[in-house]
């Protein structure tokens, strides 16, 4: 095994997810990043991490596979084994918004399978087969192992015109739960990091919208949230700085849940 660490984010060439992969670049990670476009497309991207980062000699790769397929999921473990031998974090980034942010008296059933599928379902047993895998890693040497899944507010604060969203995240908000309980005793961290608005691709069609909730009292600090913001948190997660925390939530969100009187 080898000594740098082995990090596989998923959704990581735009948004969140390349806000993650950059923070744990910068702290010598080798990547695996994941998405539905192809090489290609992705590639500028993927060159990008390699030359902002070449003084480390990481290895960034890229693996198209779509996160709500099983067949991908595992396409995407096996190319993880056969570069690197070993998988010290999984990062569950890859999420999407419904196409169309319909009230719930009328959102239809084909938005909430995709939602589910992609959302909770993929990260979900992504997390399963990664689990079984870092689980035989960890017998044979004991590393700071974690599983980190990208929630939302929106587990807990209800949207009636995404509702298919929210019960995706408040879905990955259980799983965290789950899986800490099953990978606690293994030495296999899990955790969930919460975001709050965050300026990407995702939010772009309600730019202006969020605008003004900002400029009014909606969060504590007044700016959208930046992928960076996530970054950090995430990294700051990989270290193992947060003993006696299992299924631990970091919020950040800007104070958007404080509740205030
Ligand atoms: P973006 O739309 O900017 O990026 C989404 C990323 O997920 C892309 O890299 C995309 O890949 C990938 N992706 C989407 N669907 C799939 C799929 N089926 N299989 C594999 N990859 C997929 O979104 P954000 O960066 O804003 O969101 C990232 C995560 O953060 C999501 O889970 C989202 O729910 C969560 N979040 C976002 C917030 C925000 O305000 N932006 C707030 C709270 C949570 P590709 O580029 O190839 O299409």
């Amino acid at each position: 095994m080898s000594n740098t660490r082995v990090a596989l984010v998923t959704g990581g060439t735009r948004g969140i997810g390349l806000g993650i992969a950059k923070k744990l670049a910068n702290k010598g990670f080798n990547l695996v990043i994941t998405g539905r476009r192809s090489h290609d497309e992705a590639e500028p991207t993927i060159a990008q991490l390699r030359e902002q980062f070449s003084d480390r000699s990481l290895k960034v790769q890229y693996c198209q596979a779509d996160v709500a397929d099983a067949s991908h999921r595992e396409r995407v473990l096996t190319d993880v084994e056969a570069t690197f031998g070993q998988l010290d974090i999984l990062v569950n980034n890859a999420g999407i918004a419904p196409t169309v942010r319909a009230d719930i008296l009328e959102a239809s059933e084909k938005s909430f399978d995709e939602l589910i599928s992609t959302n909770l379902k993929g990260p979900y047993f992504l997390t399963q087969a990664a689990a079984n895998w870092m689980i035989r890693l960890q017998e044979q040497s004991k590393e700071h192992r974690c599983i980190i899944n990208i929630g939302s507010v929106s587990a807990t604060v209800a949207s009636v015109n995404r509702g298919d969203y929210c019960i995706t995240k408040a879905g990955i908000a259980m799983a965290t739960m789950l899986w800490a309980t099953k990978l606690t005793r293994y030495g296999i961290g899990v955790y969930e990091v919460r975001p709050g608005i965050i300026e990407t691709d995702m939010t772009k069609g309600v730019r202006s919208k969020y605008d003004s909730l900002i400029e009014g009292d909606l969060l504590l600090e007044k700016r959208w949230g930046t992928p960076d913001d996530i970054g950090i948190a995430v990294a700051m997660l990989t270290s193992g700085d947060l003993p006696y925390s299992p299924g631990a939530v970091l919020t950040i969100d800007g104070g958007l849940t404080v509740r205030r009187l």
